[in-house]
């Protein structure tokens, strides 16, 4: 079974100064969880290395670089989920986690669990000796300066996914050697969000899921939009039916657009290893690696192709 892996760091109206940044961090991820998958790793520790990789790169909202709740505060969300058995572990509100992906992870295997929130996933990270960081290292100057500029919330969804007020929630879907599909979503939220907003990110079939039978989605956008529809599971609903990654993608996007108005974005990827990167919003950093070609792109219908070197 050739194995494949696909990322996304976030769909939204990406300006152009982040461009550059955004597409490099994606790249980077791709290839970092395709080395795992080559060298006969799982498609989890895959999507969970993509991931990490996304939440150190402060340009993406995840880890470092998250954004700002209307307290000023970051509060984390991350889900994990693994195809093999359906089994899945989420976070949500974490605070000083720079990895929650990892934490989601330990949820998953360490706990009778799916999701922890707040203090009490803060408290399990501390009994398990998960290191933590001052929250506030994990601010960016750049957050820092769009939250003083956009404060409001509602106005700042209308434009962005709709414009450039959320942004870059990163999430990562894999197909390893074994026929195993896994995937990983991890995001600081849309700004300026309410204390305690928990969006689609860490939800089971919302932000993500994974099916060995079917395939695995991990979503970006307007989270409560993509809640109203389960937009991961809508996805692999149709792929279930028949229908291509990249139809069922779209065609899942557009009810999203039509029922809720909302948009976002979708890495998919089927246990056959048919995969796609879909996005109704203006924009979304993706890469993707099978056969040791990386795929990659940021604005639509751009496709871009470079043959990986390995040891
Ligand atoms: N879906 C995320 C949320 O609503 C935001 C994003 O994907 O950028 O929390």
């Amino acid at each position: 079974m050739p194995a494949v892996i696909v990322v996304h760091g976030g769909a939204w109206a990406i300006p152009d100064e982040l461009a550059e940044a955004s597409v490099a961090g994606v790249k980077v991820a791709a290839r970092g969880g395709y080395s795992v998958l080559r060298r006969g790793g799982s498609a989890l520790d895959a999507v969970e290395a993509a991931v990490r990789s996304m939440e150190d790169n402060s340009v993406f909202n995840a880890g470092h670089g998250a954004t700002l709740n209307t307290d000023g505060e970051v509060e984390l969300d991350a889900i994990i989920m693994d195809g093999r058995t359906l089994g899945s572990g989420a976070v949500s509100c974490v605070k000083n986690i720079p990895h929650p992906v990892s934490l989601a992870r330990a949820v998953m295997e360490k706990t009778s669990h799916t999701m922890l929130t707040d203090k009490g996933a803060n408290l399990f990270a501390e009994s398990i000796g998960m290191s933590t960081v001052p929250t506030d290292s994990l601010v960016t100057e750049y957050e820092w300066r769009e939250w003083e500029k956009h404060k409001h919330y509602v106005t700042g969804v209308m434009e962005d996914f709709n414009s450039q007020w959320a942004h870059d929630t990163v999430g990562a879907v894999a197909l390893d050697h074994a026929g195993n599909v896994a995937c990983a979503t991890s995001t600081g939220g849309i700004r300026n969000k309410m204390v305690g907003r928990v969006g689609d990110s860490p939800v089971v079939g919302c932000g993500g899921f994974a099916d060995n039978c079917i395939g695995a989605v991990s979503c970006t956008g307007h989270g409560e939009s993509i809640l109203k529809v389960t937009l991961a599971r809508l996805i692999l609903s149709h792929i279930e039916r028949g229908l291509s990654v990249a139809d069922a993608s779209q065609m899942s996007l557009w009810f999203m657009g039509e029922r809720v108005l909302g948009a976002g974005g979708a890495v998919v990827v089927s246990s056959a290893g048919q995969w796609a990167a879909t996005f109704t919003t203006e924009r979304m950093a993706w890469a993707s690696v099978e056969n040791d070609v990386l795929s990659y792109g940021l604005d639509p219908k751009d496709v871009r192709k470079e043959k990986l070197l390995f040891e």
